[in-house]
């Protein structure tokens, strides 16, 4: 018989509810004993969900993020959190640099927050665990005891999941450039420790990930891969050592021969490794295959899925588990609620809960044979055949266009020096130009009336007045501000890929296909089903309205290719590089018509490029090569007089500069300022050619910066960079945060700009 599990279900519920309760809770409007309420309802749910698999995660849940889970039930905390506060409040303070509006908490500790960073290549984020050489750990198990305790209360059959101890070492940093691999002598014995207290508690099995083993690892990380693990051997539960994302490659051999009782691997992504690993793996050792794909959102060819795990079965036996492939956090829940989707599409598609269903279809196919599927077998053919063959999907005259690019459309006129004057004829900027990422606060009103227009109960005329409104509303703060370079606010979107999306073929929306994408923000990637292309212009109506209301310059604001592709749900039946290019000449489109209305300065947004790295360093020059020329494809067409702006929201592109460089746009903007400018060292090797904004407004943080902490970091950018290149910005839109925050911090901010010049003057 094979076994059937899971990774992990998505935490944030079906209607948002976890996302909606915790900003209740941090408003201070519910309190935390409803919050807990709210967690404990989701959980029943889910597992519910997910009753007939043979094993159930449990500790997949959190409130915000599991690594800072991890964090908690390691006792490491970020030393700056409260000590005196309460578990959950130094849970929140940890997250989000406070705990509660409303209580002593809020705002006598306003701290800064960790950091946030992306969790291997997907858009989820983790909040980074810190380590200096004195950090010492302690085992808070508490929160998952009562977990696993509530999934026994109600009968499920639970398999606890644990971030391993060398992914954790691995994906935290130290602030005092200690070695962090020396913790782990000191963090094993709290694993141990938590190991036994979860063997106290009657676990069997439990889930350890190690996803490090699919990146590149020196001796030193294998090393302490063997060490943790003889280590941990020796402990009472069984442990399923489980790797998601991409292949073993160099450490395949490690993952097989470590002491544990099994291996998960992704049969997605390290499809071609699976006999080696069969032929490899001990005999008493578990294999799961994770054969369901965690992270898109089609439908799994069953019976090609049948074909390759046969054969395993009839080697494995028992032995053989089956899953997805990682945790179904970043998938969205159920299919069965999306009435609006076409159905000749949602008939190819499949979300967390149909996964599970295809799950157990296998299950029973393996254990009982096909023919105890059958009709179900072969109603699945039909649809991936269907898909396949679908005219939706394949549109001649894209397919065209995309034979037909040139280098030369990948090319500027002139080069960066010769345009930057040019430019500066035109714009007539200050010595550190201000400006912002695009959007600002999304109030309720705004919110309220684009829904209303999709639903039809606002006319599109009353729509638009209410947008303009909205667009002078932003303008004219904005002047009042004193900012250099206006935007128009990006009322009209509500969400930077999918209004794209709406207005390009090719795609298509879900209407509650959430993501988590960190904390309680979700996103909802649209879909690439399809060609893509541009039918008309998509902004330039907003954009020229925006302008015609100032004579300073407004940009336009653009998604760039390499985003729209990575925040999507994308199709998987042709190279990626492919369907990036199609965006790319749908967005190049755009940017001429924007130029040729009369607008300066174009923002093309590629907050999500980093993200799109393999997730080994072998395999980077390949993505960047066409990731890289289809931001050229979109932006470089335009004339030496327009300025092309570029945004990214990371803090480590260190090892990427060279090829954010060759984008070539004439500015850059990038999120900085919870790194302390750490990123910026970079600089000190690579001369950046172009202009820079690297950001000193946190804005994931409901903190209000100060002027002089803002002038302290465009110092430490200053010694680094020359500051005619420096532009002064906060690290990312500002569509999260309230006015009343952003108001006083813009203010500040555009006052620490004066400052600087005013030095600079001095000088
Ligand atoms: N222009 C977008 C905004 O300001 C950029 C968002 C992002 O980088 N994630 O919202
Ligand atoms: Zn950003």
């Amino acid at each position: 018989m094979v076994s059937t599990h899971n990774l992990g279900f998505p935490r944030i519920g079906l209607q948002r509810e976890l996302k909606f309760a915790l900003e209740q809770y941090w408003r201070g409007d519910i309190d935390a004993a409803s919050l807990e309420q709210t967690g404990q309802e989701l959980r029943k749910r889910h597992w519910a969900l997910q009753a007939e698999l043979d094993w159930l995660p449990v500790g997949d849940f959190s409130f915000y993020d599991h690594v800072l889970d991890t964090s908690q039930m390691l006792g490491n905390l970020p030393t700056r959190v409260n000590p005196d506060a309460d578990s959950l409040t130094q849970y929140f303070q940890a997250s989000r640099g406070r705990g509660q509006t409303g209580t002593a908490d809020c705002c006598d500790h306003q701290i800064a927050a960790a950091e946030m960073t992306k969790w291997f290549d997907t858009n989820y984020h983790y909040l980074v665990p810190e380590f200096t050489a004195d950090t010492e750990f302690s085992a808070f198990p508490e929160r998952l005891l009562a977990q696993i305790g509530e999934a026994k209360t109600a009968g499920h059959n639970v398999k606890p999941v644990l971030l391993g101890p060398v992914s954790y070492v691995w994906l935290g940093k130290t602030k005092d450039d200690s070695n962090k691999l020396a913790l782990l002598d000191k963090l094993l014995p709290i694993y141990a420790d938590i190991l036994d207290q979860l063997a106290d508690n009657g676990v069997e099995w439990v889930q350890i990930d190690e996803p490090v083993l699919v990146t590149e690892l020196d001796s030193e990380w294998q090393q302490a891969l063997e060490k943790a693990y003889f280590l941990l051997a020796k402990s009472r539960v069984k442990l399923l050592l489980t790797t998601y994302f991409g292949q073993l490659q160099q450490n395949l051999q490690l993952a097989c021969e470590l002491p544990t009782a099994g291996l998960h691997i992704d049969a997605i992504n390290a499809a071609d490794e699976l006999t080696r690993i069969v032929d490899w793996l001990p005999s008493h050792k578990v294999l799961s295959v994770g054969i369901i794909n965690g992270r898109n959102i089609w439908k799994t060819d069953l019976n090609q899925a049948l074909d390759l795990l046969e054969p395993i079965h009839q080697r494995l036996e028992d032995r053989l588990w089956i899953a997805p492939s990682c945790s179904l956090l970043h998938s969205p829940i159920d299919l069965s609620v999306e009435t609006s989707l076409d159905p000749e599409i949602s008939d190819w598609m499949a979300f967390a809960i149909q996964k599970l269903t295809e799950l157990a279809l296998l299950a029973t196919a393996l254990n009982q044979g096909r023919e105890a599927v059958a009709a179900e077998l072969q109603a699945n053919a039909r649809s991936i055949d269907k898909r396949h063959q679908s005219p939706r999907v394949h549109d001649q005259a894209v397919k065209q266009r995309y034979q037909h690019i040139t280098a030369e459309m990948a090319r500027r006129q002139s080069d960066y020096a010769t345009r930057a004057k040019i430019q500066q004829a035109e714009l007539r900027l200050p010595a550190y130009p201000t400006t912002t990422i695009g959007s600002f606060p999304q109030t309720n009103t705004i919110r309220q009336a684009r829904k209303q227009f999709r639903l039809g109960q606002l006319s599109q005329a009353d729509y638009e007045q209410q947008m303009k409104a909205e667009i002078r509303d932003a303008i004219d703060k904005q002047l009042t501000l004193g900012l250099d370079v206006l935007v128009h606010g990006e009322a009209e979107r509500n969400d930077m890929v999918e209004y794209f999306g709406q207005q390009l073929n090719g795609y298509t929306f879900t209407s509650n296909g959430w993501v988590q994408s960190y904390g309680s923000r979700c996103v909802k990637p649209p879909v690439i089903f399809g060609d893509v292309s541009r039918p008309k212009a998509m902004t330039a109506d907003w954009a020229l309205y925006a302008q015609s209301l100032t004579d300073k310059p407004v940009k336009g604001m653009l998604t760039g290719p390499v985003t729209m592709l990575n925040w999507s749900f994308v199709r998987d039946d042709q190279p990626r590089s492919e369907t990036c290019l199609q965006l790319a000449l749908a967005i190049r489109d755009e940017v001429l018509d924007l130029e040729a209305a009369g607008v300066k300065i174009i923002q093309i947004d590629e907050a999500a490029l980093r993200e799109g790295l393999p997730l080994r360093q072998s395999q980077w020059q390949d993505y960047l090569d066409w990731a890289i020329e289809s931001f050229r494809i979109a932006g470089n067409g335009v004339k030496d007089y327009t300025q092309i702006h570029t945004h990214m929201c990371y803090s480590e592109f260190n090892d990427i500069i060279e090829a954010i460089a060759a984008m070539d746009a004439d500015v850059i903007t990038i999120e900085t300022s919870r790194s302390q400018m750490e990123l910026l060292d970079v600089f000190n090797a690579f001369a950046y050619p172009n202009a820079i904004g690297p950001g000193v407004y946190d804005i994931h943080s409901p903190n209000i910066p100060s002027e002089n902490a803002m002038v302290e970091l465009m110092k430490l950018a200053a010694q680094r960079i020359a500051p005619e290149q420096l532009w002064v910005n906060p690290d990312c839109g500002l569509k999260t945060r309230r006015w009343e925050e952003v108001m006083p911090a813009l203010q500040a901010m555009v006052a620490a700009a004066q400052q600087l010049r005013q030095q600079q003057n001095a000088a």
